[in-house]
């Protein structure tokens, strides 16, 4: 027996969780947390160039908004409540995305009094990506990484949504 498929049967079969993750990862508005240097390349991302909007990806200002926040730069100890208090105005589904070696893990200033080693210390992340700063293909690269786990249900705010749902 084969699976049916759109183009040949003009019909498909999935789920309301499949079509869900599909819908929600196919239209995933960001909240910048620009912190420091690797915003700059965010921004690069966002622009004419790289184009994020074709990936449904838009950029808002408030969290309430928001599904996506990228954490963009060096996280310090001074901002890391105000950065949990906005990541706690997000409405579930929500998801994180941490922005180069400092915000994975504190980077240049792993040793310094002032900053978080990590942001996945306040928020939890769902995707890393590298570099100092990653460039805006590899923040291109992430986003479509998260994507798919959005699809898939492997981001933890999806899986304990669904793990809520009756
Ligand atoms: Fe700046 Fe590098 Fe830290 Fe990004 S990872 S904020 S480019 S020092």
């Amino acid at each position: 027996m084969t699976t049916p498929s759109l183009e040949r049967d003009g019909f498909m079969l999935t789920t309301c969780r499949d079509l869900l993750g599909t819908i929600q990862g196919s239209s995933l508005w960001y909240l910048s947390f620009g912190l420091a240097c690797c915003a700059v390349e965010m921004m690069h991302a966002a622009g004419a160039r790289y184009d994020m909007d074709r990936f449904g990806m838009v950029p808002r200002a408030t969290p309430r908004q928001a599904d996506l926040m990228i954490v963009a730069g060096t996280l310090t100890n001074k901002m890391a409540p105000a950065m949990r208090r906005i990541y706690d105005q997000m409405a579930e589904p929500r998801y994180v995305l941490s922005m180069g070696s400092c915000a994975n893990g504190g980077g240049y200033y792993h040793y310094s009094y002032s900053v978080v080693r990590g942001c996945d210390r306040i928020v939890p992340v769902d995707v890393y990506v590298p570099g100092c700063p990653p460039t805006a293909e590899a923040l291109l690269y992430g986003l479509m990484r998260l994507q798919e786990k959005i699809r898939r249900n492997e981001t933890a705010s999806r899986r304990s949504l669904l793990d809520r749902c009756p």
